[in-house]
């Protein structure tokens, strides 16, 4: 969708990424990761796509919904970033939609309360969770979108396409995106397609809470390695 212009922040600031570095050199110290004194970690949106009526696609062979799945991986990264002490703000968490009421238009009043829950909460950092879907089958794996006039989203993008990469063992490539989620924010903002419910091999994987796990984590080093 084409709906609005915004300036984008080229980046969050640098009491962020220096907070961010601390819970890294944490990390790696075996001390686990934890807030820093003085500094604050960037608020991190998590977004999981579609919900109620909308269920977005559905699996191939099983018929599960990408709604519940994105709910799924959104509620395994929210765990990862709360962790690690980042303030973590869902945009919903529970298997339905956002519209209140399902009559026309209800598609819009979704998106638009995404919208509010990214403003209110301060968004240093937005990523919406989704599942692909394409009439071949044999198309797979991780791709993740940004936005076109967005730097940050760009490099946000590519550093989790690389680390979904290297769970899927895959060599996609990010993409540039005009979808509402990305261009709703001046923060950047990343769409993440975690795989292809029209492909068996994906689906099954997807289906896997032990794999969406995976999924989970890989995204979190993405960002990590972003914020480095
Ligand atoms: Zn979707």
């Amino acid at each position: 969708m084409k709906i609005l212009t915004v300036t984008k922040r080229t980046a969050i600031t640098a009491a962020c990424v220096a907070a961010a570095a601390a819970i890294i050199v944490a990390a790696c110290a075996g001390g686990g990761a934890r807030q820093t004194d003085g500094l604050s970690l960037p608020t991190v949106v998590i977004d999981a796509g579609h919900g109620g009526i909308d269920a977005g696609v559905y699996g191939v062979n099983t018929g599960v919904k990408e709604s519940d799945i994105n709910l799924a991986v959104a509620a395994e990264l929210r765990g990862r970033f709360a962790g690690a002490g980042f303030d973590c703000v869902m945009t919903r968490t529970t298997h339905g939609g956002l519209y209140g009421s399902t009559a026309k238009g209800f598609k819009m009043r979704d998106m638009q309360a995404r919208k509010k829950t990214v403003e209110e909460s301060g968004a240093d950092i937005v990523i919406s969770i989704h599942q692909n879907t394409c009439p071949l089958p044999s198309r797979r794996g991780p791709h993740v979108f940004s936005d076109r006039d967005s730097e940050a989203s760009g490099s946000l993008a590519q550093c989790v396409q690389q680390k979904l990469n290297e769970l899927y063992g895959s060599d996609n490539e990010k993409l540039f995106g005009d979808y509402y989620m990305l261009r709703c924010t001046a923060a950047p903002s990343i769409i993440v397609e975690c795989g292809f419910l029209s492909n068996s091999e994906d689906e099954e994987l997807l289906s896997d809470p032990s794999f969406r796990s995976d999924v989970a984590e890989a995204i979190f080093k993405g960002v990590i390695y972003y914020l480095s």
